[in-house]
């Protein structure tokens, strides 16, 4: 039965209050990067006991997947009152408790697609943060071609036993579980994928950090050697893996999309007002910036209520994916032109350990995972402007 106003008028005063006094004054702080958040799992070291308080009191109450059915471990809210938690989690800058793939990307596809058994098993594990999960896609030559994957899975009655590579596995080294995609007919390219989840402490699995320019190592190659699965854990339909991989994916292009632009994000005229005064071209080029991020946080709640509603194009997450990543990488051009050459220190205290060049670099990944911009040109012009010859 839809809400009236008045209802979802109380539940706002109340999520606000509820927040105000249970969200810890350093989870009001933005994080600052990737390894400022929360990303739960077994091994998981929590920066400080605000971060862990938050956490537990928001799975407590279901709200770190705040839509999810309860018995999954949700908070079993309509998409009303799941914005409205939004809402007001950006309104008092409220941390997202926990950064996840299994949130973002996993859950989704398991609602979707897992068995009974699944979906009460592992979902409740991920909204509790108790499960970290990396994501087995990529292979060396298959990345964009992704359907051309090697690694195979032999059918040994009651399990598989899996060999092949992985690439480009973002925190494979700290994650405890997979989702991975795997051969398991060589006869049918499409045809012939599952989409497995096993133990990153199975053996036969092993990492090897790939070591970037920035000195960092966020993501691995990822080698499986006789990895032993058994049968149960394989997602969806044998060999029909592909179906449940493109819906995942149609997930992680809108969770890459929404990086960095999200409704609590400061209108970046307004944040280098002084800079930008005495400068017309980088003010207009502000201006700019921040009509377009509001046309594209329209475009988004618009394709996103779509979407959980079962009623999206299946190609917007491709045009968010394009648009909101591209917007990033625009974002962090002007911070860095705003800041000048002191935006570009490295090491410094001042510069708070390079934070924003860091980020500044990190945002040209984010128009290369989850499939590159030319690929979602490429889909957009075949299955949304119907192009010839796309
Ligand atoms: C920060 C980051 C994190 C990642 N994390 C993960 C992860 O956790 N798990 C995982 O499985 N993978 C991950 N990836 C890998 C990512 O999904 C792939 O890099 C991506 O799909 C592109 O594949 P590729 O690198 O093999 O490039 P290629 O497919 O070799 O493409 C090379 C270039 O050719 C272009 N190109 C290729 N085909 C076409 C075409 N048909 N039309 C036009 N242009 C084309 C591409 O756009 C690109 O510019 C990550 C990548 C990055 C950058």
């Amino acid at each position: 039965m839809p809400e009236t106003q008045e209802a979802l008028e109380t539940f706002r005063i109340e999520t606000r209050a509820w927040l105000e006094a249970n969200c810890p004054a350093e989870m009001r702080e933005p994080v600052r990067d990737e390894t400022d958040a929360c990303w739960g799992g077994r091994n998981f070291v929590f920066k400080s006991p605000a971060q862990k308080q938050w956490l537990d009191i928001m799975a407590g109450r279901g709200w770190t997947v705040p839509d999810w059915p309860k018995q999954y471990g949700g908070g079993g809210l309509t998409p009303e009152q799941t914005k409205i938690l939004r809402q007001e989690m950006a309104t008092l800058h409220c941390r997202a408790p926990l950064s996840s793939f299994g949130i973002w990307m996993l859950g989704p596809a398991l609602l979707k697609f897992g068995t009974e058994e699944q979906k009460v098993h592992y979902l409740n594990q991920i909204a509790r943060g108790e499960i970290r999960w990396c994501q087995g896609y990529s292979e060396p030559g298959s990345g964009s071609d992704l359907v051309s994957l090697a690694t195979f899975g032999e059918d040994k009655g009651d399990h598989w036993v899996v060999n092949g590579q992985k690439i480009w596995t973002s925190y494979a080294d700290k994650a405890d579980w997979i989702f991975c995609l795997v051969r398991t007919d060589k006869t049918d390219k499409y045809r012939g994928i599952s989409f497995l989840l096993f133990d990153m402490t199975t053996p036969g699995v092993s990492t090897k950090p790939i070591l970037l320019i920035s000195g960092s190592s966020p993501f691995c190659e990822t080698f499986f050697d006789n990895v032993v699965v058994p049968k149960d854990q394989i997602v969806g339909e044998l060999n029909r893996g592909w179906d449940v991989a493109k819906y995942l994916l149609g997930h992680e292009r809108e969770m890459i999309s929404g990086g960095g632009l999200g409704t609590d994000m400061m209108s970046i005229g307004a944040q280098f007002k002084d800079v930008a005064a005495d400068e017309p071209v980088l003010r207009a080029e502000m201006a700019n910036f921040d009509v377009e991020v509001m046309a594209f946080r329209a475009m988004s709640e618009k394709f996103v209520d779509e979407m959980k509603a079962g009623k999206n194009h299946p190609a917007e997450p491709n045009m968010m994916k394009y648009i909101g990543t591209e917007l990033n990488k625009k974002r962090f051009e002007l911070i860095m032109a705003a800041g000048g050459s002191d935006a570009l220190e490295w090491d410094s205290e001042a510069s708070g350990g390079g934070v924003k060049a860091r980020s500044w670099l990190r945002t040209k990944g984010n128009s290369i995972e989850g499939g590159t911009s030319e690929i979602m040109l490429g889909v957009v012009a075949k299955r949304i402007l119907e192009l010839p010859g796309a």
